[in-house]
């Protein structure tokens, strides 16, 4: 298997390093290769994604990618900032699907912003479109015949933009409990209409999945009144952006929190969900474990080690549950000696 590492900005290199020594010690037959992106892209070649980046991620079977972000180029042009590279890496490479899986680990319960309780049953993946939905519809301002000014984005998904989502979540509820619940607004959309519709047809073709649909305003409520409900989430570019960050905030630490970015083939992107942190880069401070948690998710996605995947989520389990913890749970483990006591539990 060929990776493809951009640690990146800020604190990209320093949990990037954790993730490396994990991967390792799992001794497999991988090969790495290594590239630019974001600010220091933008620093050596004046383009913040590299073509020479691109060429190699679409050489290789899989990306880790760390974080892009830095304040030394906040005045450039937009289309140059660091954080351009990482929607302009998704869509080069075709990726149309966001899978983020939020946990409660053991031991960690008292971290998040539910009661312990509720938050000890979370145990969830949100499956995200990328690629459609309103941020990517007609878009404009336009004067009202009373000569008012009106902002408008139109709302629309392509059945096949559905059906393929749709494939990837059903497979991904296949892995887990095989319960997929479809949020939309299908009372009000015409747009979530299809989306149900299509959700329906997609269902005959795996007969092993439970799949329920829920209003968007009820999977809001419910996520933070009974999260213990849910197995995958499949839902648009809108809703999907909103529910993600929602669960996430339900776990206790951003440091903890892994996602993959997913096409038609077995290529795939992952990345831990938090940006660059410039407030704490070269201190040696930053939680590695979400940078680990990224590669598990490689292993299992593009890697097809389901094994493994399952070896690194448990080691990260066994060093939380050991009381194992970063200055942002309010611990005084180093990020080198996070990634070291991984290592160890493995
Ligand atoms: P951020 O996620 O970088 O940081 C938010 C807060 O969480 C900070 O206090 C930070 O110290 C803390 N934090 C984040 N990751 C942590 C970790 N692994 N361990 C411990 N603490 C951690 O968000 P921000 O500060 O809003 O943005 C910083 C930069 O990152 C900006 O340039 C932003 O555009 C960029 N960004 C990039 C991505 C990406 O690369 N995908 C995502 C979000 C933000």
């Amino acid at each position: 298997m060929k990776i493809l590492l951009l640690a990146g900005d800020g604190i990209g290199p320093e949990i990037m390093a954790e993730a490396e020594k994990v991967l390792m010690a799992l001794n497999l037959p991988v090969t790495l290769d290594r590239g630019l992106v974001g600010g220091v892209a933008y620093a050596a070649t004046g383009h913040p994604l590299p073509p020479e980046t691109v060429e190699k991620a679409r050489a290789s079977d899989a990306v880790l990618f760390g974080a892009v972000g830095d304040f030394r180029y906040d005045h450039v042009e937009r289309h140059l900032r660091p954080e351009q590279a990482i929607l302009g890496i998704r869509t080069a490479l075709g990726l149309f699907a966001n899978l983020r899986p939020a946990q409660v680990f053991s031991g960690l319960e008292e971290h998040s912003a539910l009661r312990p309780e509720v938050a000890a049953a979370i145990d969830l993946l949100i499956v995200r479109e990328l690629n459609g939905d309103v941020y990517f519809g007609d878009k404009g301002m336009r004067q009202t015949a009373d000569g008012q000014r009106e902002g408008y984005d139109v709302m629309s998904y392509s059945e096949n933009e559905v059906r393929r989502i749709a494939h990837v979540a059903f497979r991904a509820a296949q892995g887990r409990q095989k319960r997929l619940c479809s949020v939309d607004k299908a009372n009000v959309l015409e747009t979530s209409q299809l989306w149900r519709d299509v959700m329906i047809e997609v269902s005959a073709e795996y007969p092993d999945v439970e799949l329920t649909h829920m209003y968007v305003d009820n999977a809001a409520m419910q996520l933070v009144r009974n999260p213990g409900q849910f197995d995958v989430i499949v839902t648009g570019n809108l809703f999907g952006d909103i529910l993600s960050d929602q669960a996430s905030m339900c776990v206790g630490s951003i440091g903890l929190l892994a996602s993959a970015s997913l096409g038609e083939g077995k290529l795939g992107l992952y990345e831990p969900i938090h940006g660059s942190a410039p407030d704490i880069a070269g201190k040696g401070i930053a939680n590695p474990l979400a940078m680990i948690l990224s590669l598990a998710m490689l292993l299992r996605h593009s890697g097809g080690d389901e094994a493994s995947a399952a070896r690194i989520e448990a080691a990260v389990a066994k060093v939380l549950a050991s009381g194992a913890r970063g200055a942002d749970l309010g611990g005084d483990m180093s990020t080198s000696a996070l990634g070291d006591a991984v290592v160890a539990a493995l």
